[in-house]
C-alpha cells in the first residue's frame, strides 16, 4: 500500500520510500523528564505512535521505533536540586548527591511517562528502544570528538562548541526552518538547551561543569573536560547508535525544528557525514480553548488532572485522533464530550453486532489475525480502501473516520448480511488496531449506564488478568477500582460495578 507523507523537509507531501522494505526505521524526540508530560507533550507522542501503527498495521510495514528519554539537561538538573517543588515524597528526602538525586527524579518521571502513555493507549513494548541519555554518554563523546576532528567545533572556557560559520562553509544550515541570520556574528555562543526562535548561535555539544552538577570525564587529547551533553547531541548520538544513519522517519512537535532538529542534522552531518533521516515529520501544537497552554493561564493539564475531572483518556486520545496533525488542535471540554460521544456511537454499533454472535463466532473475530489486505465483500471492501486511503495520505484521521461514520449512519448493523457484518468486524478491528478506543466485548447488562467508562476499563483489565490467572494484578486493580469510589462483584458473564 503505497503511503504518502508531509516531509517538513521539503515542505511537500512525497510518496513514501523505504530505505528497506522489510524494516522502518523510526526515531522519536521522547519526553524530558523532569515533570509529568502535558495534554500538549502527549499529542507529540500519540502522533509518534499514529505513524508508527498506521506504517505497521494498515501499511503492513516491520518497524523499529525509538523514543529517547531526556534524563540529562537544563530543566532535569534545575529540578533536581535541593528545595525543588518537582520532587515528591514517594521520592525519598534528597540527599544532595548531584547523581543520585537526578536518577530518582528522572526515574520517577519516567515511570509516570510510560504509565501515562499507557492510559493513552501508546505501548512501550512497541518500542523497539527507549534509550536514557545518560546511558549513551561514551557514544555522545565519540561524535563529539568526530566533529571536532573535522574542524567544526572548538573548546572555550571548559566547553564546546560547534562552529556553525565554518560548517556553513560547506553544507546548509536552516533546511527546516526559514533562519535568521541577519545577527550572527562567527563565535556568537549559547550554552542554554532551548533558545531564541529563528536566532543562530554557535550551540553548545559539552557543557563545563558546575559545582553541585551531574557530570562525567571526558578526556581530548590528555586533558580532561569535566562537563555534560547538550541538549542536542543527546539525539544525535542515540539515533545513529540505534538505528543507523540515514533512517527512514523522524517525528517530533513543531517546536523542535529549531533549534533542535536543525542542530540535529547539523551535527550528523559534520560527525558522520551524514544526515540523520529522510523524512522529517512534525505534529501541530495543541492549544486549550484556542489559547497557548500555561500554567500562568491556569489551562495547564496534565492526564492526571483530567482523571480528575473524571475524564476518560481513551475519549481524549479520540479527540487528537480527530484531528489531523498538522492543524492546531484545540482541546475544550465541550470537544471531550463530544468525542465521548462518537466514539460510544461506533461501540454502541459494534455491540449491535456482537451481541448477536455467539461466543465461538466472537472468538473467531477477536482471534483472527486480518490484515488490512485481507478485507472481502465489495462493500466493506469500497470502504476498507477508502479508510486505508486517507490513512495512508499523510495520517488523515479525521477523514477515515468521517467514512465510518458516514457507513455506519447509512447502514443499520441490522440491513447488512452476516458475511457484510462479519467483514465490517473485521475492518474495525484493523482499524481499532490504529485507534485503540474499541472493544470486542459483549456488553454486559451488568453495566450500570452511570459507571464511568474508566472505572469499566478498569474492571475488564480486571477481568482479563484474571482469566491469564495473574490474581496479584487482578487484586490491585480491585483496590485501584475501590479507591477510586467503586465496589466490583464477580458474576457468571463478569462483573457488576456499584457506587460505593
Ligand atoms: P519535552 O518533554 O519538553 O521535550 O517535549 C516533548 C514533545 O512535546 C516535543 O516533541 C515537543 O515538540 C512537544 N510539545 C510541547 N508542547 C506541545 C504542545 N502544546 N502541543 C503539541 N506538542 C507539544
Ligand atoms: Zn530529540
Amino acid at each position: 500500500m503505497e503511503v504518502k507523507l508531509y516531509n517538513s523537509l521539503t515542505r511537500k507531501i512525497e510518496e513514501f520510500k523505504p530505505i528497506d522494505k522489510n524494516l522502518i526505521k523510526i526515531y522519536s524526540c521522547g519526553p524530558t523528564v523532569y515533570n509529568y508530560s502535558h495534554i500538549g507533550n502527549m499529542r507529540a507522542f500519540l502522533f509518534a505512535d499514529l505513524v508508527q501503527k498506521v506504517l505497521k498495521h494498515i501499511a503492513n510495514y516491520n518497524i523499529h521505533w525509538v523514543m529517547n528519554i531526556t534524563n540529562i539537561d537544563d530543566k532535569t538538573i534545575r529540578d533536581s536540586k535541593p528545595n525543588s517543588n518537582a520532587w515528591k515524597a514517594e521520592m525519598g528526602v534528597q540527599s544532595g548527591n548531584a547523581f543520585e538525586d537526578l536518577n530518582k527524579l528522572t526515574a520517577y518521571y519516567e515511570k509516570a511517562f510510560i504509565a501515562d502513555m499507557h492510559k493513552l493507549g501508546i505501548e512501550k513494548s512497541d518500542l523497539y528502544a527507549m534509550p536514557r541519555a545518560t546511558e549513551y554518554i561514551n557514544e555522545m563523546q565519540s561524535l563529539i570528538k568526530k566533529i571536532m576532528d573535522k574542524g567544526l567545533a572548538y573548546i572555550s572556557e571548559g566547553s564546546i562548541y560547534f562552529n556553525v560559520s565554518e560548517y556553513c562553509k560547506t553544507n546548509t544550515y536552516g533546511k527546516l526552518f526559514k533562519i535568521d541570520f541577519d545577527n550572527f556574528k562567527p563565535g556568537m555562543r549559547i550554552d542554554s538547551d532551548q533558545y531564541e526562535r529563528e536566532q543562530v548561535n554557535d550551540f553548545v555539544l559539552w557543557k563545563k561543569y558546575k559545582p553541585d552538577e551531574p557530570f562525567w570525564d571526558f578526556e581530548i587529547d590528555g586533558q580532561n573536560y569535566p562537563g555534560r551533553p547538550g541538549w542536542h547531541i543527546e539525539c544525535s548520538a542515540m539515533e545513529y547508535e540505534l538505528l543507523g544513519l540515514p533512517f527512514d522517519i523522524h517525528t517530533g512537535g513543531i517546536d523542535l525544528k529549531f533549534p533542535h532538529h536543525e542542530d540535529e542534522i547539523a551535527q550528523s552531518k559534520a560527525g558522520y557525514g551524514i544526515e540523520p533521516t529522510n523524512y522529517w515529520c512534525h505534529n501541530e501544537f495543541l492549544e486549550v480553548e484556542g489559547e497557548k497552554m500555561s500554567k500562568s493561564l491556569g489551562n495547564f493539564f496534565t492526564l492526571r488532572d483530567l482523571e480528575d475531572k473524571n475524564i476518560d483518556i481513551l475519549d481524549v486520545r479520540y479527540s487528537m485522533l480527530s484531528a489531523h496533525y498538522r492543524t492546531k488542535y484545540n482541546f475544550t471540554f465541550n470537544g471531550i464530550n463530544a468525542a465521548k460521544k462518537a466514539r460510544a456511537r461506533l461501540q454502541e454499533y459494534i455491540y449491535s453486532i456482537i451481541n448477536n454472535l455467539d461466543d465461538k463466532e466472537l472468538e473467531e473475530i477477536k482471534n483472527a489475525k486480518v490484515l488490512s489486505t485481507d478485507i472481502k465483500t465489495d462493500k466493506i471492501q469500497a470502504l476498507a480502501n477508502s479508510i486505508f486511503e486517507e490513512l495512508t495520505n499523510d495520517f488523515h484521521t479525521p477523514k477515515a473516520l468521517s467514512y465510518l461514520f458516514t457507513f455506519i449512519n447509512n447502514n443499520k448493523s441490522a440491513s447488512l448480511s452476516k458475511e457484510e457484518q462479519i467483514n465490517l468486524l473485521y475492518l474495525i478491528s484493523v482499524l481499532n488496531r490504529v485507534f485503540g478506543v474499541w472493544t470486542f466485548e459483549k456488553k454486559t447488562e451488568e453495566v450500570n449506564e452511570d459507571i464511568p467508562a474508566n472505572i469499566i476499563e478498569l474492571a475488564n483489565q480486571r477481568l482479563a488478568a484474571k482469566k491469564d490467572k495473574n490474581y496479584a494484578e487482578a487484586d490491585r486493580l480491585r483496590n485501584e477500582i475501590t479507591s477510586l469510589g467503586y465496589n466490583i462483584l464477580d458474576t457468571k458473564e463478569g462483573f457488576k460495578i456499584n457506587k460505593i
